[in-house]
């Protein structure tokens, strides 16, 4: 192509090759150590598939004592989502999958490889651009849309594979005057990729979670940059990862028919390949069938969905450990205190290559785990959080009430063995401690009475106030239990629930059932953590009074 074309197709200064490889040299990396990165686009929410990859892409950089980085991929400016930026950086700080570089939760960059963000690089991939279009590897395209709508359809028509190859790759024949006249025309014009792929030849491929695959060279001449000035996807790829070092792309497997051609431009470019990885998405029992994880079916798919519920960010990625490496669960029963970050993952035994099985059974199991460790304060510090963005009324009273609902929590907390597992998520709690607060305990007569199921109502008032003039909160819980003993004793339920299993017949009920009344009347619930500590925590006005009004 003639030097005037070359100028007019790209007009502006632009920085040269040598400055731009200057400014991005190779990383001095020691053996063995590896770069991989996560390169987000921030055209919607960030899928939860999207930080299980991330995990994965961090996990193999750290463990190798390498470099974990981030890139925004925003060259597509029409799917571009306000905000959805802000929420990829904040899902991986907030999982504690830490990049190294890229770009922080203000907007700014950190890190060698400056700028982290594909629309601030415009210029870099136009001077590679240039370079191609000068070595006769990159050619103007001045085809319409409705030209390769036509082109298409035609193919369609006649059953051939769709795409701009070979004789249907029209503008690849355009001589200099021609393209010359298009552009003195003023003809809009995007610049593509001269291929010299051949379908018909066939190249192996080596993935490192699907092994060895055969696939079809590239003969697309695929859009290096649009009309718009920007690059498409695939010529970024390369241009960045070459740029800022990347060692293995690690991404996910809808990339894997990308993988020819994105191997073509490195020749191209005169660079080496990167590994290529490519996992499968999360996917999901449905009607026992599996299925991916889709963005539009499934609102877990949504990683938003996950804070908007209040999972402990430690469960969640947990959970995605335990997806990664099924060893990671006998692991963690052994190292039970080391954060998750610590696990040795083992890489050749990944168990996603054939697509992980996103599974609210389990994680509700190990977030049951993971609250239960946690101190009330930290669950009350967490909750909080939650609530301030999810709940705002219910933050107020958690701040109102501070002492009071650490101690509510607090009931049967680090107990060992026998510690509470009833909290999972953060958006449970507000009706789980309602009824420790006066406002919020509305349970009716009728409903208190249909919890105490057998028992007459003179007989209900007649326990609640025995036992609330007994009622003393100095009392260690034998002494407790012995008060409710008696009662029940005094009214013909058995005491001991020897004896009442060995003639069932001879009383009224057990003594359960009569501290099933006071639990009632005291909670307005049949199920409940330790009574004697409830009490004690809500105080004995509060016990009182509650046990008084039936
Ligand atoms: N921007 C691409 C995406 O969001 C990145 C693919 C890759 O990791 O190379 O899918």
């Amino acid at each position: 192509m003639t030097p005037e074309i070359i100028n007019l197709l790209f007009p502006n200064p632009l920085p040269d090759i040598a400055s731009i490889e200057a400014k991005y040299p190779p990383r001095s990396l020691q053996p063995g150590q590896k770069v991989t990165r996560v390169a987000p686009s921030p055209t919607g929410f960030m899928h939860i598939g999207g930080i299980y990859a991330a995990l994965l892409c961090e996990r193999v950089a750290h463990q190798s004592g390498g470099i974990f980085y981030l890139r925004i991929e925003d060259t597509d400016q029409k799917r571009k989502v306000e905000g959805a930026e802000e929420v990829i950086i904040n899902s991986l700080g907030r999982y504690g999958i830490h990049a190294d570089e890229g770009v922080d939760q203000n907007g700014k960059d950190y890190g060698p490889y400056q700028p982290y963000t594909q629309s601030q690089r415009k210029e870099i991939y136009q001077a590679y651009a240039k370079k191609l279009v000068e070595e006769g590897l990159a050619y103007p395209c001045f085809c319409s849309q409705e030209d390769l709508d036509i082109m298409r359809k035609i193919q369609e028509k006649q059953s051939l594979r769709p795409g701009y190859y070979g004789k249907y790759a029209k503008c690849r024949k355009l001589t200099d005057d021609e393209i010359l006249a298009n552009l003195k025309a003023g003809k809009p014009y995007v610049l593509r990729f001269k291929s010299n792929g051949d379908y018909n030849k066939r190249m192996i491929i080596k993935d490192l979670l699907k092994g060895d695959i055969s696939m079809p060279e590239n003969d697309l001449d695929v859009v290096l940059i649009k009309g718009d000035g920007l690059p498409m996807y695939h010529f970024a790829h390369a241009i960045d990862d070459h740029l800022m070092g990347t060692t293995h792309v690690i991404r996910g497997d809808e990339w894997l028919s990308s993988v020819p051609l994105h191997i073509q431009l490195f020749v191209a470019l005169g660079w080496k390949a990167p590994k290529y990885g490519h996992c499968a998405p999360l996917q999901k029992l449905d009607n026992g069938n599996r299925r991916k994880l889709s963005k539009r079916h499934d609102p877990e798919a949504n990683i938003v969905f996950f804070w908007e519920h209040g999972y402990p960010e430690k469960a969640l990625i947990e959970y995605l450990f335990n997806l990664l490496n099924a060893s990671f669960e006998d692991w963690k029963r052994t190292n039970p205190d080391k954060d998750a970050f610590d696990f040795p993952m083992n890489f050749s035994k990944l168990s996603n290559t054939a697509g992980a099985l996103f599974d609210f059974q389990k994680l509700n199991s190990i977030s049951k785990e993971v609250v239960a460790k946690m101190s009330a304060e930290d669950v009350f510090s967490a909750v909080l959080k939650w609530a301030e963005t999810y709940q705002p009324n219910f933050a107020d009273r958690l701040r109102d009430n501070r002492e009071y609902v650490i101690s509510i929590l607090d009931i049967e907390r680090n107990i060992g063995k026998k510690s509470r597992k009833d909290l999972l998520k953060w958006e449970d709690l507000p009706n789980d401690i309602s009824y420790f607060f006066d406002d919020l305990f509305t349970t009716t007569r009728e409903e208190k009475k249909t919890l105490i199921p057998n028992i007459s109502e003179d007989l209900i008032r007649t326990i609640s106030q025995e036992f609330s003039r007994i009622y003393n909160p100095a009392d260690d819980k034998d002494a407790w239990f012995n008060h409710i003993k008696e009662i029940a004793e005094s009214h013909g339920f058995a005491g001991e629930m020897k004896a009442y299993r060995e003639n069932p017949e001879a009383f009224k009920g057990n003594v359960s059932d009569v501290a099933n009344v006071l639990r009632v009347l005291v909670t307005g619930r049949d199920k409940t953590p330790d009574l004697y500590m409830i009490m004690k925590v809500m105080g004995t006005e509060r016990v009182k009074k509650r046990l008084q009004d039936f």
